[in-house]
């Protein structure tokens, strides 16, 4: 091989404080292999031991503490497993004892009674004292310097800690590394960013990761290792998402005909100015004669449906069909139903195809598609049959895309053979702003973040599992308001055969509590028949049933704007997402909804935090901001999108602001140098060259 080899291509053994048998440790438990490598292995936290705590100051909520004092004496308890050591330390300021498990014939050899000691760990409160288990023990006498400063902490192994690879010992060989490396280090970002950002150079921000010399230091390094992390991951995206663009030429809608139409005419309601804005970002994508792919975001009931239609209409003007594709049948129907409302008025053409469609009206709408006959097509996965042809489709929307994937994306684009379709996919699961960017950076964003005026929001409690007859109560004066009420409960795996008999006994208990003729409840899920399921849904609808016990199979699309009441049941086993999914399908009338969470005593507290969430706020971008905190990014999109969620240093949930100024520097900067030629702009050259070689090592060993 004729690699070009640098001072970072060689191999972590030749460092001191490595050699051989570490090194193949390292490789093996850490995929480390070279000086690159090992530079690039960031401390995941660190120790802050610049402040010393009194016993008398310590306090349950901090991390980590520090004592200096005395190890006045100690002490065994318990028996096998349970047998400890507990010291008795003082400070002049109070008591705290210090307690082991592990290693006690050591300890008990090298403690000195009486002796002066630094210790270092988490407090916590036991027994009217503070106590700290397996403290780290640095022994004062006259001429130990005493630890101060952040020290960095590595996520290792059992196995290197075992070979006495700790995070003490990993930092005393990357200090080895940085003295040899300091003059290697080149700068990965054009002056300009570093100027106009004020940011330290790479080599600093290096040192100061791993050896902060202060907080200060440390902040500006990681401040700048995000930033330069967040640029090539944008400037790269966004790079992809310019080629992508140039490729794919888009048919231009200019007449508006028929959109003028309907504004004069038929519009039912003045759109809000979220929806007009969205409108105008769909409107200028269609006169650029680029293919539109775009993700339209907008919560529950914020009117997606007629931002759709009018967007159908631009496409209609133009002589285009446009189709909409849903991932259920009862949400086809729903839009199907939506649609033609606005259609009718028009004298529009539109139909629906799903599983359930006939061969015979197949034939005919196979038909009326291919000749034009017919403008706006509705359905399922069915639409994605290769039966399915049109004359001349130049719109496509999906709606709820995360149940469909890429390659069915992929599908569509090829039912026009000469220009693709535009493609507008539609979400009603909110996804943090910066996580959308990375995640679809190759999509344009728009945002509906407004709700249509005079929306009450929805009011939500939290009631425990004791007081159901309350709640039942406040059922029977919502019914008795002429509302209806939904009762959700989990029911993840449909297989799961005790989820299915919660929901039958909870099922027979609302029965019983609402007895006929006075009350009819309905039931639906998944194990029941599509032609079970319509008639439940349509009884629900036309009101002759009060109360709906449902599974989640209701959470998507639903809507029936006269109920009012959500009741989730076992709601701690919920997500954040599915929650509000779920308390989405009650508020789309006029009347005052409640969204009432029913759980049991015991909750942790992540499951607290997504109840308070729930009930101190009705807006899904909050909510997902708080989902993302909790879950992470990883967890959020289902799947790890390769490459572009390999972020080291910078997190999505925490930094966004940074990543919002590292997009748009890149974006100029591929405005201003689309192949980045100019002199200045060498370092972005030369780290894509680094960061592309990178990517081949590690396929390899991967
Ligand atoms: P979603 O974004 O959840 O698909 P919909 O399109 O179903 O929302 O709209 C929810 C309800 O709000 C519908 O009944 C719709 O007619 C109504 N709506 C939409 N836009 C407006 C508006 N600008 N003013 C008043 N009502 C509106
Ligand atoms: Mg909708």
């Amino acid at each position: 091989m004729t690699e070009r080899t640098t001072f970072f291509d060689t191999r972590i053994e030749f460092l001191k404080g490595v050699g051989p048998q570490r090194a193949e440790l390292l490789n093996k438990e850490l995929n480390i292999f070279t000086y690159g490598d090992l530079i690039q292995y960031y401390p995941f936290r660190y120790d802050d031991r610049t402040r010393f705590h009194t016993i008398s100051e310590l306090d349950e909520s901090l991390p980590a503490a520090q004592v200096r004092g005395r190890l006045r004496d100690w002490y065994f308890e318990g028996e096998g497993p349970k047998k400890r050591m507990v010291g008795t330390f003082t400070d002049g300021t109070g008591t705290m004892n210090l307690v082991w498990f592990q290693g006690l014939t050591w300890l008990e050899k090298n403690l000195r009674r009486n002796g002066e000691y630094i210790a270092y760990g988490k407090p916590q409160p036991f027994g009217g004292q503070f106590s700290i288990v397996h403290p780290e023990m640095d022994n004062i006498s006259p001429d130990t310097e005493i630890p101060r400063g952040f020290y960095p902490v590595y996520s290792l192994t059992e196995k290197l800690r075992k070979r006495h690879l700790d995070s003490k010992a990993i930092g005393t060989i990357m200090r080895n590394l940085l003295e040899g490396a300091y003059p290697h280090i080149r700068e990965t970002l054009p002056d300009s960013l570093v100027q106009q950002f004020r940011l330290v150079s790479k080599r600093d921000a290096l040192w100061n990761i791993h050896l902060p010399q202060n907080q200060a230091w440390l902040v500006q390094a990681q401040r700048r290792l995000k930033f330069e992390e967040l640029f090539y991951n944008q400037l790269r995206l966004i790079k992809n998402k310019l080629l992508q663009k140039n490729e794919n030429p888009g048919q231009v809608f200019r007449n508006t005909g028929l959109v003028t139409a309907f504004y004069k005419d038929h519009l039912p309601f003045d759109l809000t100015n979220a929806q007009k804005r969205v409108l105008k970002e769909i409107h200028a994508d269609f006169v650029s004669g680029k293919q539109m792919n775009r993700l339209l975001q907008g919560d529950v009931g914020s009117g997606k449906t007629i931002v759709a239609f009018i967007a159908m209409l631009m496409a209609l003007s133009n002589g285009a069909q446009a189709c909409m594709m849903a991932p259920t049948e009862i949400l086809a129907d729903q839009h199907y139903e939506g649609l033609k409302l606005f259609a009718d008025v028009l004298g529009l053409n539109i139909g629906i195809l799903t599983g359930s469609t006939t061969t015979k009206r197949r034939r005919v709408l196979h038909e009326e598609l291919q000749t034009g006959k017919m403008q706006i097509i509705v359905g399922t996965h069915a639409l994605l049959e290769d039966t399915v042809q049109f004359q001349n489709l130049g719109l496509c929307i999906i709606d709820e895309q995360h149940r469909f994937g890429v390659a069915q994306r992929a599908k569509m684009w090829a039912k026009n053979e000469e220009t693709p379709p535009h493609i507008l996919v539609m979400t009603a699961t909110p996804i943090p702003r910066t996580l959308a960017m990375t995640l679809y950076g190759n999509l344009d964003i728009s945002i509906i973040d407004e709700l249509p005026a005079g929306r009450k929001p929805i009011k939500t409690v939290h009631k425990f599992d004791k007081h159901r007859s309350e709640v039942f109560g406040f059922m029977r004066q919502q019914i008795e308001l002429g509302r209806q009420v939904y009762v959700v409960y989990p029911l993840i795996e449909e297989s799961e055969k005790l989820d299915y008999k919660d929901l039958m006994d909870g099922f027979e208990s609302i029965q019983r509590a609402f007895p006929r003729p006075k009350y009819e409840v309905g039931i639906l899920h998944g194990r029941m028949l599509p032609y079970e399921k319509d008639d439940e849904m349509k009884r629900f609808q036309k009101r002759e049933t009060h109360i709906m016990v449902a599974t989640t199979v209701i959470e998507v699309g639903v809507n029936v704007p006269n109920a009012s009441v959500m009741v989730i049941e076992s709601a701690e086993r919920f997500g954040l997402a599915q929650l509000h999914q779920l308390r989405g399908r009650v508020g789309r009338g006029a009347d005052q909804s409640y969204c009432v969470l029913m759980t049991g005593y015991k909750l942790s507290k992540d499951t607290r935090t997504r109840i308070e969430t729930m009930v101190k706020t009705n807006n899904g971008f909050e909510i997902a901001d708080v989902d993302l905190q909790l879950r992470g990014p990883g967890d959020l999109t289902g799947t790890q999108q390769s490459g572009v969620m390999d972020l080291m240093i910078a997190d999505l949930a925490k930094d966004g602001a940074i990543l919002t100024v590292a997009r748009e520097s890149a974006q100029k900067i591929l405005d201003d140098d689309p192949h980045l030629v100019l002199p200045q702009h060498a370092p972005i050259r030369n780290h894509l060259d680094a960061l592309r070689k990178e990517e081949t090592n590690w396929s390899r060993i991967s």
